[in-house]
């Protein structure tokens, strides 16, 4: 599996699944979630309502995933997962890597080839962009998966480089 780092934005990407750090209720939000439905269109809520009613009445837990039409965006699918909250109290990093290694098992469920991913819990959810960036690197790089393309999508100058950083990191060690 090849692990690729783009500055950008992750709406744009041309990818079977793009990765949406969601919150447990699963019908938006702000960041990478808000430009997500707003870019992809009202299919992605609705079936995202719909898993609520049917699969999903009390939310995603942090951790988990689940996955929807990708509506107008290029990719084919959405693997919806919820990060968790930074905490100084608790070390939660256990649930941080649950969430990439479950967007990974859903994403071969779908057959999906390449993935894109963003820096889940490193925004909204306080998670501190080196360590966020150390997690996500070395978990995908942990997990046994059928991807073949993990594209990580990172907005900023700092994230990306905070990434970029990890990714050495891990080749030299
Ligand atoms: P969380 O609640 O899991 O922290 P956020 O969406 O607040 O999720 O932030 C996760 C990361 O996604 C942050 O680094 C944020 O800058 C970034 N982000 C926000 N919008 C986009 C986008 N359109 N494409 C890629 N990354 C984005």
């Amino acid at each position: 599996m090849e692990i690729v780092l783009v500055q950008g934005d992750i709406t744009e990407q041309d990818v079977d699944v793009v990765v949406n750090a969601a919150n447990s209720s699963l019908l938006g939000g702000g960041g990478v979630d808000g430009a997500i439905h707003a870019r992809g269109g009202p299919e992605i809520l609705a079936e995202c309502r719909a898993l609520r009613v049917t699969a999903l009445p009390d939310g995603l837990p942090a951790g988990k995933a689940v996955a929807t039409t990708a509506g107008r965006l290029p990719a084919r699918w959405v693997v919806h997962t919820v990060g968790p909250v930074f905490s100084t109290r608790e070390d939660r990093t256990p649930v941080l890597r649950s969430a990439y290694r479950e967007s990974l098992r859903v994403a071969d469920e779908l057959g999906a080839r390449t993935v894109a991913f963003p820096a889940i819990s490193a925004g909204a959810y306080g998670w501190p962009t080196d360590d966020a960036a150390r997690v996500a690197i070395t978990t995908v790089l942990d997990t046994p998966t059928e991807v073949q393309e993990v594209r990580f999508v990172l907005f900023g100058a700092a994230t990306y480089d905070a990434f970029s950083a990890a990714l050495q990191h891990s080749r030299r060690g």
